[in-house]
């Protein structure tokens, strides 16, 4: 890229210098003709005035010497060349067909700049038509265009080269000013600092790129997390599993042993399953784009299912469920099997980490035309530190109380998955031996 910069900087640079050059050498030789033709012109006015007030012998004011290689001519207005004062006149033809004579004739005054066959030499010719009726011509060679071109061209070439090698160093400097904060952050990726670059068009594509690849960075991190827990987490159950039917295939368990062995694996491959199913379905949601296949949902009925089913777990510990419904129903886009999972997540939650003889309550509202969903528990609470990390995947605050009651850590991740899914927000309010208080505000309504 640095390369490619440089090389398209110098040629631009390359072609400017020399257009540059020839124009300024264009206008300087038409400044220079102007300056030629406007001698001849003052000359031969002056001339013309001495020649008119000349009796006899007098001097011309006109000082000869300035006009040492102007050639003077008069002509007749036949076009004979009565004086010429480079040339004898007799060898001179009839100058009535040039073009500045022609002219000078017929207006009074004329001029012509006329290049010779060669393009070496240009001669410039001033003509007057005196009083007499004669013509006085004034004429003036010098170097033609080509000419003055070759003359100049080392100075041409000089001054190119030297400014070629300055736009060389200036490009070389520009593109690598350019290209630097990119090779920088191509070097530190996981810099703190944001890359510092003079071009601010820069800025956003430097910064995305930071920014995406800290996304990568940290994916790849919770990924690998995500492994290793995953990893932790069947090791426990297998390895209580092996090490019963071990016990028992040795014969080392006898008569009741054999049925709380039996019981140990049966709770084990239980937990396995669970797990294994709540991290099918993260992947899955992972995947999969469940916003496809939205359809109308009833909340109402889906809380009453979820409620149904729970009921029996918390008759065992005592807690006793209400609800507080709006309406008989509360129909939103969505995905059933994946609603019901999330309300069943919440209130398996809001039994499991509550206290013997304790309360549940759920509402479901419309506020500000968006369902609200409010499940509150007087349970166990969590603590600030820990509400922020709650909806992690494995992450769970009371691992000996989770898992004794055979939580996997994941329940909260789906949920929050599925809040995303369905565009939803979730919100935490806990209070330490109080209760905990879980909202979640779907979509507005559209009807
Ligand atoms: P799983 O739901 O996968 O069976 P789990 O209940 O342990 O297992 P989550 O539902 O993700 O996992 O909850 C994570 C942690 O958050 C729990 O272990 C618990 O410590 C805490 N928690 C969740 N809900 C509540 C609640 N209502 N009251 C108190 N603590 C809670
Ligand atoms: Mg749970």
């Amino acid at each position: 890229m640095k390369k490619r910069l440089q090389t398209n900087f110098l040629v631009i640079a390359a072609l400017s210098i020399l257009s540059v050059l020839i124009l300024t050498t264009i206008v300087f030789y038409n400044f220079f003709q102007d300056e030629v033709m406007g001698n001849l012109q003052t000359y031969a006015t002056m001339l013309e005035r001495d020649m008119n007030e000349m009796s006899g012998s007098e001097q011309f004011s006109l000082d000869m010497e300035q006009m040492n290689d102007i050639r003077v001519t008069v002509i007749t207005p036949a076009g004979n060349v009565l004086y010429d004062s480079n040339v004898e006149v007799n060898q001179l033809e009839n100058h009535s067909d040039r073009p500045e004579v022609k002219e000078a004739l017929k207006a009074g005054r004329g001029q012509s700049i006329r290049t010779s066959s060669t393009l070496s030499k240009t001669s410039f010719y001033y003509a007057l038509k005196m009083e007499s009726g004669n013509v006085l011509r004034l004429s003036k060679e010098s170097q033609s265009y080509v000419s003055f071109l070759l003359q100049v061209s080392p100075l041409i070439g000089g001054i190119s080269v030297l400014l070629f090698i300055l736009s060389m160093v200036l490009s070389h400097l520009l593109a690598k000013s350019f290209v630097r904060p990119i090779e920088r952050l191509a070097d530190d990726m996981e810099g703190e600092q944001p890359v510092e670059t003079a071009y601010k068009e820069l800025k956003p594509l430097l910064i995305t790129i930071q920014k995406q690849h800290e996304d990568i960075v940290k994916s790849s991190k919770m990924r690998q997390e995500f492994t290793a827990n995953v990893s932790h987490e069947l090791k426990t159950p297998l390895t209580s599993i092996s090490g019963y039917s071990e016990l028992i295939e040795n014969g080392m368990a006898k008569g009741k042993d054999v049925v709380r062995f039996a019981g140990e694996i049966h709770t084990n491959a239980n937990r396995l399953l669970t797990l294994i199913n709540d991290i099918l379905q993260l992947s899955e949601l992972d995947f999969t784009d469940v916003q496809e296949d939205f359809a109308p949902v009833d909340l109402v009925k889906i809380m009453q299912q979820c409620v149904e089913m729970l009921t029996l777990n918390a008759k065992k510990h005592d807690i006793t469920i209400e609800s507080n419904v709006v309406d008989t129903s509360c129909v939103i886009q969505g995905n059933s099997k994946l609603l019901e999972e999330l309300i069943y997540n919440l209130l398996d939650n809001a039994i499991r980490y509550n206290r013997e003889g304790g309360k549940v309550f759920l509402s479901l509202q419309i506020e500000e035309n968006r369902p609200v969903f409010r499940i509150k528990d007087t349970g166990i609470g969590i603590s600030k530190e820990h509400q922020e990390r709650i909806f992690e995947r494995f992450y769970r605050v009371d691992k000996s109380r989770s898992k004794a009651t055979g939580g996997t850590g994941l329940g909260l991740a789906i949920v929050k998955h599925i809040v995303v899914c369905h565009e939803a927000d979730i919100e935490v309010q806990s209070e330490e031996e109080k209760g905990t208080e879980i909202i979640v505000t779907f979509r507005e309504k559209n009807e």
